[in-house]
């Protein structure tokens, strides 16, 4: 599979044995959601991923995926509240409340919300209409039946109040990832690329070097996307929360528009949320979700996330089978002059752009592999953005760049740190990552090879072509 896959961890995969068959099944990265449980939870997670990643040899991407400014209902006595159409419901300022009120603590969105607006409850359990507005409390009317509970997400659509993007559950959590050595941190909800720059700075105040996933998931980061994309090192389409926020019928361009923007500016793009989401409950998907994935895979993103799926769900391995199925009937579905397409849109023309390109159709026109040694990680990600045709092996004498590279479309990632020094020679690392790729059955006898590698500084980098004799 050249399209990564992503899980996320919960009370379905709660052994190592099931998390090491999601990574034989080719899981590269977990996602944890610190929206759930708390740090002893995440810390059994953390470990059975180490665990997992460990003695199967392969490095594996752990996400921390902070909760973010979201806005929820507060405490119910009693629920469910059952909501008939047309019903009007009074939602007060505050943590909880009787009388069939809805309590939000969120002052921000009592000073946005005008009449004519659209409240959406959870995933749209519920969605009412506005109808009258006061300093601290707003009346709505239900457009359809729908349920409401304590603790559900609220959203008025197309608003976003202006509350701080990291509360300090957020920026303990940032913490908490540093110190565990998480690869990724998950910014929701993120704005701007000013937003990135406050998470990189909490990241480096925690010495840390984790990278950063924008999650793209309201209008604000929609009209930002560029200067996110930019600052960031990964961009996350949330179709859930985006799906709240427009109409249904605008996702699918966003969702094309997010990965285009991202390929082009050289960032990995991940594609979320209810990929295969009636497999929550059933042991195969609907045929609108396997059109869906492939499709995704077909526009060339370089990951896909499962959530639900994976996290709560009856069939966790048999999601990650079939999303892995799909992927790999799509991927052999893709043409070249497809490929051409996306190559023709990238951005960026710099004298190592242009060494890459010359390497990758150097590969591609002798139907070769690509051998990679690499220590900063420079190379790897410009051959990832060109989408190539051909087997692309890394190999790096650094754990954690290892694991960030793996969510890299086409790369195939070896973790070398047992093997050689960090300040291994550039000549020294080629030829041990060839012999590891022999072991690993990358490459078989009669493959042409092409091989990339740094000189010392100051000098370019240089090519190997060679035929696999014995
Ligand atoms: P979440 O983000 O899982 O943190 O809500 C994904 C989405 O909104 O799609
Ligand atoms: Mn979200």
């Amino acid at each position: 599979m050249k399209t990564k896959i992503i899980a996320t961890l919960g009370p379905s995969l709660r052994s190592v044995d099931l998390v090491k068959k999601l990574i034989r099944e080719g899981v590269s990265g977990f996602r944890i959601n610190f929206s759930h449980g708390d740090k002893a939870e995440w810390d059994e997670f953390v470990k059975l991923v180490k665990e997992a990643s460990s003695e199967l040899e392969q490095p594996v991407a752990l996400i921390g995926d902070l909760r973010g400014p979201q806005i929820r209902i507060g405490f119910l006595s009693e629920e469910p509240v059952k909501i008939e159409q047309d019903k009007v419901l009074k939602f007060v300022l505050g943590e909880k409340s009787d009388r069939g009120e809805i309590p939000v603590k969120t002052r921000g969105v009592f000073e946005v919300v005008e009449v004519g607006d659209v409240i959406l409850v959870g995933d749209g359990e519920c969605v009412l209409r506005v109808v009258e507005t006061g300093d601290d409390y707003f009346l709505a009317r239900a457009l359809y039946d729908g349920v409401v509970r304590s603790g559900k997400k609220i959203v008025v659509k197309g608003k976003e109040p202006n509350i701080p993007l990291l509360d300090s559950e957020d920026v303990s959590s940032i913490k908490y990832a540093v110190e565990r050595g998480f690869t990724f941190i998950g910014v929701s909800y993120v704005r701007s690329g000013r937003d990135i720059s406050i998470v990189r700075n909490l990241i480096s105040e925690a010495k840390g070097s984790t990278g950063v996933i924008a999650k793209i998931e309201t209008p604000t980061a929609y009209r930002n996307l560029k200067e996110i994309v930019k600052a960031s090192d990964m961009i996350l389409t949330a179709r859930g929360d985006l799906g709240l926020h427009f109409d249904l019928d605008k996702l699918p361009r966003i969702q094309k528009d997010i990965t285009m923007t991202s390929i082009s500016y050289g960032k990995p793009v991940i594609v979320a949320t209810q990929l295969l989401e009636s497999m929550v409950n059933q042991p195969r998907p609907n045929r609108s979700e396997v059109v869906d994935v492939y499709n995704a895979v077909h526009d060339m993103v370089d990951s896909i996330m499962l959530a639900d799926e994976t996290a709560v769900g009856k069939y966790p391995l048999e999601a990650v089978r079939w999303l892995k199925k799909i992927i790999e009937s799509a991927e052999a579905d893709i043409k070249p002059e497809h490929t051409k397409v996306v190559r023709g849109s990238l951005e960026g023309n710099s004298l190592k752009d242009k060494y890459v390109y010359g390497l990758l159709s150097l590969a591609e026109s002798v139907e070769g592999k690509i051998l990679v040694f690499s220590k900063t990680g420079s190379v790897p990600p410009l051959i990832a953005r060109l989408r190539p045709r051909v087997d692309v092996v890394v190999g790096t004498p650094s754990r954690e760049l290892a694991e960030r590279l793996v969510l890299y479309y086409g790369l195939r990632v070896y973790d070398m740190s047992k093997r050689v020094q960090g300040d291994v020679s550039y000549d020294q690392g080629i030829v041990e990552l060839e012999k590891l790729a022999r072991e690993k059955n990358e490459l078989s006898i009669g493959d042409i090879v092409v091989e990339s590698f740094a000189k010392p500084a100051g000098e370019m980098h240089e090519i190997i072509i060679k035929r696999m004799l014995a």
